[in-house]
């Protein structure tokens, strides 16, 4: 197992003592003055101090032999110049063990290097987590204290459907998840069967189903698992793990390539989102108290107009190549969406005064993600062209509880009735305008709201490309008109 980040205070704290122990500095430099290299020397020391603790009658001293093993291996590193990617002399893949893992950190992962990732902190709705299952990488997080009984170089099973990570399995429990893994497989081939076909309930309800995407290399899982278009792009990732925002000229690069990797098919492109766990570090946003909410996403770009225009400007000029549809996050007000359409018409007369091409039917929506926008539904309807329903955030501000803090999780609830009866009044809005309305949040894959969001006559749900024909397999198994009735009376 290999870990990518420590940041815990007390983990810190012992691995500094054992650095400074005097019977662990001397055992390595013995060891160097009888004609080993320090790499060696400090790999035998560790080695021989983990050996002693283990033997240890007391259980906290016996744990310390994790961190003897873990302050060596990383002193090992440090000496023979690896302090760059961990990973970089990986030959097999690993599973990747972590304090927290942030969205910048998990967008660099090289998945052909990782089994699964599993966290300390972290939450199943953070950023890092919706990377993760876009990228098909099993991960279980918010360890809490079961994180430390991880050690460096043992075997593990990473069970990311539901939660589970069992250390040094035995042979009877290898083989039960050898067999799961492989019914797993044999699931995802039976659903090809489905690949080209209509998601259409039993009594004929269509509905769309688009991907998530979060950089242009992953088009084409969106389209592998038969995407009908994107429904969310979040450009933001472009702007993650860089040394400078992207300029205006790479941002349109990388909005053409979907584009045209999309053909007819509609793209929902999200201005950027940063802020809260999305950081980016040449933009110094300044620590806040409560970041989620505070100054992200559309509050940064209204008073940053310099990169709004810029990413509209690189937006308008890739919709010459594609389908394009435009989302803006995190609004609260009618005042906000009228502010962005006059800098967007500004954005396109000066394209049409270059002679620059462009799409001039570009839809305009936004993120409904927060109850403001979920209460004046109505008045935003009449402003915009679509409508999309970030459950995420829109559950994190219903109940009050931090998307990223795994101590409330339990009342961060996407099915739960007030979130619901808002998804209902959104849909009902939208479609009083005539306007249509998505889910994208990571709710919009939850097999058991399904039927829910077919009854409220969502038209489009997007969802990570690997959970796409298993939602239409479900789809197609549904007959809502027998049981809508007892779908409402549940929200009553
Ligand atoms: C959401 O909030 O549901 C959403 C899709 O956006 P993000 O997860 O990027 O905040
Ligand atoms: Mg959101």
């Amino acid at each position: 197992m290999k870990e990518a980040g420590e940041n815990d205070a007390s983990i810190f704290e012992i691995h500094t003592m054992m650095l400074e122990d005097s019977d662990y500095q001397d055992a390595i430099e013995s060891a160097i003055r009888k004609g080993v290299n320090a790499e060696y020397a400090v790999y035998i020391t560790g080695w021989d101090f983990a050996g002693r603790f283990n033997e240890m009658e007391d259980e906290y001293m016996r744990e310390r032999a994790a961190d003897v093993t873990d302050v060596s291996r990383r002193l090992i590193r440090v000496l023979a110049g690896n302090t760059d990617d961990p990973l970089k002399n990986v030959k097999e893949k690993v599973v990747v063990a972590a304090d927290e893992l942030m969205p910048s950190q998990t967008i660099k992962l090289d998945k052909t290097k990782i089994a699964a990732f599993v966290t300390r902190g972290g939450s199943k709705i953070s950023h890092s987590s919706i990377l993760a299952r876009s990228k098909g990488i099993p991960a279980v997080v918010a360890l809490n204290n079961g994180f430390r009984k991880l050690c460096d170089g043992g075997y593990a099973i990473v069970d990311g459907t539901s939660g589970i990570v069992i250390l040094d399995p035995d042979v009877i429990t290898s083989i039960q998840y050898t067999q799961k893994e492989k019914s797993l497989r044999e699931n995802k081939i039976r659903l090809e069967k489905i690949r080209g076909t209509p998601a259409v309930t039993l009594d004929g309800r269509r509905i769309q189903l688009c991907c998530n995407i979060g950089n242009p290399e992953e088009v084409q899982a969106a389209l592998e698992s038969d995407a009908e278009g994107i429904g969310l792009f979040r450009s933001e990732f472009l702007f993650l793990g860089k040394r400078a925002f992207p300029a205006e000229e790479e941002q349109f690069q990388a909005y053409r390539s979907v584009l045209t990797a999309m053909g007819k098919k509609r793209v929902v492109i999200r201005t950027l989102d940063l802020g809260a766990d999305k950081q980016a570090p040449y933009f110094n946003i300044s620590k806040e108290n409560n970041p989620a909410l505070g100054y992200r996403a559309i509050r940064i770009q209204l008073d940053r107009v310099d990169l709004l225009t810029a990413q509209l400007r690189a937006l308008y000029r890739a919709s010459a190549y594609g389908k394009l549809a435009i989302m803006f996050p995190m609004i609260v007000s009618v005042y906000e969406v009228q502010t962005i359409r006059r800098l967007a018409e500004s954005v396109r007369k000066k394209l049409s005064e270059e002679g620059t091409p462009y799409d001039p039917n570009v839809e305009l929506g936004i993120m409904v993600e927060t109850p403001a926008a979920a209460i004046l539904a109505d008045r935003l309807a009449a402003e915009v062209d679509f409508f999309s329903i970030g459950t995420n955030d829109l559950t994190q501000y219903t109940y009050a509880a931090d998307r990223m803090n795994s101590k409330v999780s339990y009342l961060f609830d996407s099915g739960g009735t007030a979130v619901m009866r808002l998804i209902r009044r959104i849909t009902e809005q939208a479609h009083r305008h005539g306007i249509w309305v998505g889910i994208c949040g990571e709710s919009a894959a939850d097999p058991k709201l399904t039927e829910y969001y077919l009854h409220f006559r969502v038209d489009e749900l997007s969802v990570s490309p690997p959970a796409l024909l298993g939602l239409k397999a479900k789809i197609q198994s549904l007959r809502i008109s027998s049981v809508q009735d007892r779908l409402d009376k549940s929200l009553e």
